[in-house]
């Protein structure tokens, strides 16, 4: 059993996840990895986890996918109490137009992006609520400042997905509100992670600084500053919130 209060970041082991993990373990939680296919950098980020006195533990699973979920979800069931769940698995698909895009893509793009993140949400609740007999938590889901500005020419399918984490958020957090359970978004800017390789333009967040206000792509622990501040008790009449996080853009 932990004992310290258990955290799920779903993607924890590169970019954003990671850097919300390795600041959660600094925080005083314990961390439970998600990843989907990167087993050794899910790995050093456990390590680094555990140097700030952490348990850490790794899970592969597929966010899009009941198999995935199920894992996920029994893995957290070993270690105990579900405190907070950080829903940030996501991904791009490579620039196209909306004239381009074909069936597949969009399965992927909303298997990963809004179905994962609701399902995953979906048995935090069941874990959390004290209507399940549970003793509340904390869920942030990583939206994306695309949701506001439709990411036209680039991944409107992507946007729209984002858009849908928005809705779900605030929908979810009224649903729960009186259940012990915060629920909260971020929509980070153009962040410096790998997320933009994966896409096909890994110059993307250098590429696109002169268009940020503040002229620079964000980091992803400015964007686990902001996580950590919705995770806890100082965050505690915030519920439904949505935080852009996007030097100002
Ligand atoms: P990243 O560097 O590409 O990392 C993605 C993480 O998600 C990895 O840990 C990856 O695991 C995991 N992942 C991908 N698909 C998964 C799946 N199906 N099931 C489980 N895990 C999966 O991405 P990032 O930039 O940190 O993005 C994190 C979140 O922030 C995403 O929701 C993204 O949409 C959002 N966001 C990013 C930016 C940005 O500019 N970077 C801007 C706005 C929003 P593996 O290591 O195993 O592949």
């Amino acid at each position: 059993m932990t004992s310290r209060p258990l955290l799920l970041v779903t993607g924890g082991s590169r970019g954003i996840g990671a850097a919300v993990c390795r600041k959660a373990a600094a925080h005083g939680y314990d961390l439970l990895i998600n990843y989907h296919s990167n087993n050794i950098a899910a790995e050093a980020v456990a390590a680094d986890c555990r140097v700030f006195g952490a348990n850490a533990d790794i899970v592969q699973g597929d966010t899009a996918t009941e198999a995935g979920i199920e894992s996920i979800f029994r893995a957290v069931d070993r270690l105990g109490s579900l405190y907070g769940l950080v829903n940030n698995a996501g991904v791009v698909d490579v620039t196209a137009r909306v004239d381009e895009f074909d069936r597949a893509r969009l399965d992927r793009m909303f298997a990963v992006n809004v179905i994962g993140k609701i399902r995953c949400a979906t048995e935090a609740v069941k874990r959390m609520s004290t209507r399940h007999a549970g003793q509340g938590g904390v869920i942030v889901n990583i939206s994306s400042m695309a949701a506001v500005i439709g990411s036209p020419g680039q991944y409107v399918d992507y946007a729209a997905a984002k858009a849908a984490v928005d809705t779900f958020t605030v929908g979810l957090s009224r649903e729960v509100a009186t259940e012990g359970i915060r629920v909260n978004a971020i929509r980070p800017g153009i962040i410096d992670t790998e997320i933009h390789a994966s896409g096909g333009l890994p110059d993307r967040a250098r590429d696109l600084a002169p268009i940020v206000p503040m002229q620079r792509p964000g980091t992803a622990d400015e964007v686990a500053d902001s996580v950590l501040y919705l995770l806890s008790p100082q965050a505690s009449y915030v519920t439904g919130a949505i935080l852009n996080v996007s030097g100002g853009r």
